[in-house]
């Protein structure tokens, strides 16, 4: 009778490992490279590729926003702590783009969690747009439940369309959604090839989630060394591609969605361009064992 027991918990154990990796490589599978988007668990889509705006400010922040979205990206990340939602609405709506071409991504920070319903109002009078795309809490912190709520009602009411965590990872991830109702769309997370986080980027896409990758390039101050790396270089130039373009596209065929920050015009316009070329899962495995579990920040 035990070994009967034994014999069917394995069964059930294995069929869920198989489950959890069909639906991981089902939310990889799911990224669309002609139209160049993925579509969420809440059937909004979103681009695989956008831009970031962490420490751009002021006119910076609105001409390399605007002069992207003159340039075929559809995708941003600003949040309230970097000081520039003003600029990045404004971008958004001197662009001319149909409004509903574009994704804003957004986020709340842990001091405004306790007063969570006046901080999506403020982003949306910052913004100055009629809806957010898409709201993250920046990392957890006291009265994140309670945030989430919040931005779960403004979704019931048509100010917010989907609703995310950032730097939440398995542990937290698994004490936070029996407390929420809505399943996250979106984690975004650190990930590069120093920082590949692999376990958590699967795991999040085994429950449905799309990842989103902060700091693709190392981060500003870090991007140096990773764009200097021998392997990626010596890839690049197999590819006749960029070292950026390159960590771009192994996100990307990992399943992870790209904001790369930028200023510079160049840059911004070859950070889009990842699509044309396959990197063979040779060069894959050549650049998964450059992981060095190296974090780059500390959430
Ligand atoms: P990043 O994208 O890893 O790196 C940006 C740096 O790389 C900048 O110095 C940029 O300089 C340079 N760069 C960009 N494209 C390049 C290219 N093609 N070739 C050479 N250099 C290039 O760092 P990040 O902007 O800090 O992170 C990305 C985004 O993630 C942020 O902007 C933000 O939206 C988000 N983020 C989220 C969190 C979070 O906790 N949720 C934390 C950090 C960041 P140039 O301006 O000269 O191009």
């Amino acid at each position: 009778m035990k070994n009967i027991f034994i014999s069917f918990l394995l069964i059930f154990m294995t069929v869920l490992i198989f489950n959890n990796k069909a639906e991981a490589n089902n939310m990889k599978g799911n990224f669309n490279f002609n139209t160049k988007t993925v579509k969420l668990n809440n059937g909004y889509e979103i681009p695989l590729n956008g831009i970031g705006t962490y420490s751009l400010l002021n006119d910076v922040c609105y001409n390399s926003i605007l002069y992207a979205l003159q340039n075929g990206v559809r995708l941003i990340d600003t949040a309230y702590i970097y000081n520039n939602e003003e600029e990045v609405g404004k971008a958004v709506r001197d662009s001319k783009i149909d409004r509903k071409d574009i994704f804003i991504i957004t986020k709340l920070y842990p001091n405004q969690y306790n007063n969570a319903e006046k901080a999506i109002n403020d982003a949306l009078k910052k913004l100055n747009v009629e809806y957010i795309d898409m709201m993250l809490l920046h990392h957890p912190g006291n009265n994140d439940v309670e945030a989430y709520k919040a931005i779960e009602k403004a979704i019931k009411e048509g100010k917010i369309r989907s609703v995310g965590l950032s730097n939440w990872y398995i542990k937290e991830l698994k004490d936070f959604i029996p407390k929420i109702n809505i399943i996250p769309a979106l984690v975004q997370n650190e990930i590069h090839p120093y920082y590949q986080d692999t376990e958590v980027i699967e795991y999040i896409q085994s429950l449905g989630i799309a990842v989103q990758g902060w700091y693709p390039l190392g981060g500003r101050g870090h991007q140096k060394e990773l764009l200097n790396d021998k392997v990626l270089k010596d890839i690049a130039a197999k590819y006749n591609k960029s070292v950026a373009q390159i960590i771009l596209r192994w996100n990307l065929q990992r399943g992870v969605i790209v904001i790369p920050g930028s200023s510079n015009r160049q840059h911004i316009i070859e950070n889009t361009e990842i699509y044309d070329f396959e990197l063979s899962d040779d060069d894959m495995k050549r650049i998964s064992e450059l992981n060095r579990d190296e974090k780059h920040d500390w959430y």
